[in-house]
Parts: C-alpha cells; sequence; structure tokens
C-alpha cells in the first residue's frame, strides 16, 4: 500500500521549523538569552491587588504576591505588548521606556509638527489651522 501524499507545503513547514529550532539552540548554547529592554513594571504602592491584570496577560507573565497583596511583573516573561497597563484601573502598571508620559510626549510631537504645518497646508486647501494643543495631563 503506497505511503499517504504529504499536504502540499510540508517541506517548506519542515525547513521553517528546523531553521526555529536552531536558532533557539543557538541561543541556548550561548548561556543566556536575551529578552525586550520593554516591559512592564507595577508600582506597589499604587497597586491595589485587584488581579485583572494577571487575567488578561497573553504571556502569564504577572504573578501576584498573596503576603504584600500586589501583583508583580517577571520581567523575563513579559514582551511589553501593553496590555495590562491599558487594563488596571489604578494605573499602577506602566512600559519601562515607555511611560505615559514619554507616550503623551510623542503624541505632542506630532501633532506640534503637525500644526506647524496646517498653515501652509491650508494655503493651498482652505482647510481652518487646528486648534491648539491642551497642556500634557500630569503624570
Ligand atoms: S490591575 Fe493594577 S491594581 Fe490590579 S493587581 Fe494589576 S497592577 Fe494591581
Ligand atoms: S506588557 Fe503584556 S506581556 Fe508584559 S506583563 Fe503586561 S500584558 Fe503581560
Amino acid at each position: 500500500m503506497p505511503a499517504p501524499a504529504r499536504p502540499e507545503g510540508h517541506s517548506r513547514v519542515g525547513a521553517q521549523a528546523r531553521a526555529a529550532a536552531a536558532r533557539i539552540l543557538a541561543k541556548i548554547a550561548r548561556g543566556h538569552i536575551e529578552t525586550e529592554a520593554i516591559f512592564a513594571e507595577v508600582h506597589p504602592d499604587r497597586c491595589s491587588g485587584c488581579r485583572m491584570c494577571n487575567e488578561v496577560c497573553p504571556y502569564s507573565a504577572i504573578t501576584y504576591a498573596e503576603a504584600e497583596r500586589r501583583s508583580q511583573v517577571v520581567s523575563a516573561l513579559c514582551k511589553g505588548c501593553g496590555t495590562c497597563v491599558a487594563t488596571c484601573p489604578a494605573a499602577a502598571i506602566e512600559g519601562r521606556h515607555f511611560t505615559d508620559a514619554q507616550i503623551y510626549a510623542q503624541i505632542r510631537g506630532v501633532l506640534q509638527w503637525d500644526s506647524s504645518h496646517a498653515s501652509s497646508a491650508s494655503c493651498a486647501t482652505g482647510a481652518p489651522t487646528p486648534a491648539p494643543i491642551s497642556p500634557a495631563p500630569a503624570g
């Protein structure tokens, strides 16, 4: 009885899997694994221990410390996706190197650049000049 035909693309998928395994083995052979510098951090003084962040993390990177009644991020597991940052009702989590203040500063910078170029664009299009930008929120 002939062997069943392999699905189309089988060899390509197998080659990709072997390449991925080789890359992982190369990292393990180095004796250490580099992780992203961007990861979330819990401010313990603001954390109420509600555990909402524990539920939403897609990488199971947040643990709950029963003794302190606070959540903690395991930085080696965190991928910096920001889901917990957006979820926390107490604003107790921030992305390291990606704080709220830094994000607001980037938004302000983009909007100011846009405003400074809007006057010349208005001449061409007749569109109204954008309203002035509000000051950044504290924090
Ligand atoms: S969601 Fe915020 S307040 Fe709740 S446990 Fe997590 S860090 Fe603490
Ligand atoms: S940033 Fe994403 S991966 Fe990191 S702890 Fe929060 S939800 Fe998990």
